[in-house]
């Protein structure tokens, strides 16, 4: 890899230097200064998920996906049910996950371009009585959708189950927190909003959540209980070798993210990045997939801007200009997206909207505006 470029992507994302810099040393699980960095890290996630009280962090070795499948497979008893809310490829995950750990599970579908109905599920919910559990994604990562999770959340608290969220691309960079979502669970990655590097999932959780899970896990090592109890007694140590390196860029991250005015101005800083992306893309002629009501300022997905699309073509031209762009997930139409969280700035999207114009151009899209930003990016 010869040149860098910055990371339109929902993580990996763009990361800054002082987090890059922090990795640059090596330091033993067994230490006792690594353990309180460890500590230290549990006890700023609870603060970021409101600080409510007798609730905890538990840090889980993997990408997302293994905190999710730890925490479902840890929830869940042998007799209970999980409620799954999908509208898009993490939500499917979820059920995906139910089914290999051989836990029974109701699916709640809804179209991806449709946000998960709380009557519906309430509905659900009245109609399956043994459903102990109810999972959900915050943000929709596969078409930048937001969830209404915090009414979600009131159906299934006030239908007096235990409430799952997946909060993988949100946490960090919207404000919110377990009892702003009624949640019992709140799980995210270090590589999302908090803007560490990948190697850890985490969870924000009730303790008597956790309790109630000890001896349920499916799975030595993706065993929430097993870990909450080893980063509880050995104050800071997990069960199995931690990424180090990662945790040491993640507590950067932390103090990066409070030097930036936390949560509500990183929020605003990506709400900033994502309706510029937007309003520039539509001057060139793209249009998004979601309507503004429904969209997330994390990640936006934009439909192709002709038939035969060659979406290769145009990551390729883009990369060469400095940007990474993702491919399109949702199943009914042909999309691509942009993520607008890491380190990225209002800046940053005006150059690459000056070089999606200039590629834009170059293949030829939109032929019949004039207003058209052509070779600004260069
Ligand atoms: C990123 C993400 C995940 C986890 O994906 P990994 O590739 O395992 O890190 C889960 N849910 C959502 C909504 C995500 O955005």
């Amino acid at each position: 890899m010869d040149s860098d470029y910055l990371l339109l992507t929902p993580g990996p994302l763009s990361t800054t230097p002082g987090v890059r810099k922090a990795m640059n040393r090596d330091v033993s699980t067994w230490d006792s200064e690594y353990n309180s960095v460890v500590q230290t890290i549990r006890r700023r996630l609870v603060e970021l998920a409101g600080n409510v009280s007798d609730s905890s962090a538990v840090l889980m070795q993997g990408s997302g996906t293994f905190g999710v499948e730890a925490t479902i497979g840890s929830a869940v008893p042998p007799d209970g049910e999980l409620l799954v809310v999908s509208n898009g490829a993490y939500g499917a995950r979820m059920l995906t996950i139910a089914k290999r750990l051989g836990i029974r599970s109701v699916p709640a579908h809804f179209d991806e371009t449709e946000p998960a109905a709380p009557d519906t599920i309430a509905n659900l919910l009245r109609t399956h009585p043994a459903v102990t559990h109810v999972a959900v994604v915050h943000c929709e990562t596969t078409s930048g959708m937001m969830n209404p999770v915090e009414m979600i959340g009131e159906v299934v608290s006030r239908a007096g189950r235990s409430f799952i969220v997946d909060a993988m691309s949100s946490f960090g960079g919207i404000p919110m927190s377990l009892d702003s979502l009624s949640a019992d669970y709140i799980i995210s990655s270090a590589n999302k909003c908090i803007q560490g590097v990948p190697g850890f999932s985490f969870v924000v959780a009730r303790n008597a959540a956790l309790e109630a899970t000890a001896g349920r896990a499916r799975s030595l090592s993706l065993d929430l209980h097993g870990q909450w109890q080893e980063m509880e007694t050995h104050q800071g140590k997990w069960r199995f070798t931690s990424p180090t390196h990662t945790v040491l860029a993640f507590a950067q991250a932390l103090d990066e993210l409070d030097a930036e005015g936390g949560v509500a101005a990183r929020f605003t800083r990506y709400t900033d990045n994502q309706s510029r992306l937007v309003t520039g893309m539509q001057e060139i002629g793209y249009q998004t997939l979601l309507p503004i009501a429904l969209q997330s300022p994390i990640i936006t997905s934009f439909h192709d801007p002709v038939p035969d699309f060659q979406f290769q073509q145009f990551y390729d031209e883009l990369k060469e200009r400095g940007f990474v762009i993702y491919p399109g997930k949702v199943t009914r139409s042909n999309t691509f997206r942009m993520g607008t969280i890491g380190d990225i700035h209002p800046a940053d999207i005006e150059r690459l909207l000056a070089a999606v114009g200039d590629v834009s151009a170059k293949m030829g899209f939109f032929p019949n505006r004039t207003s058209q930003p052509t070779g600004l990016g260069e």
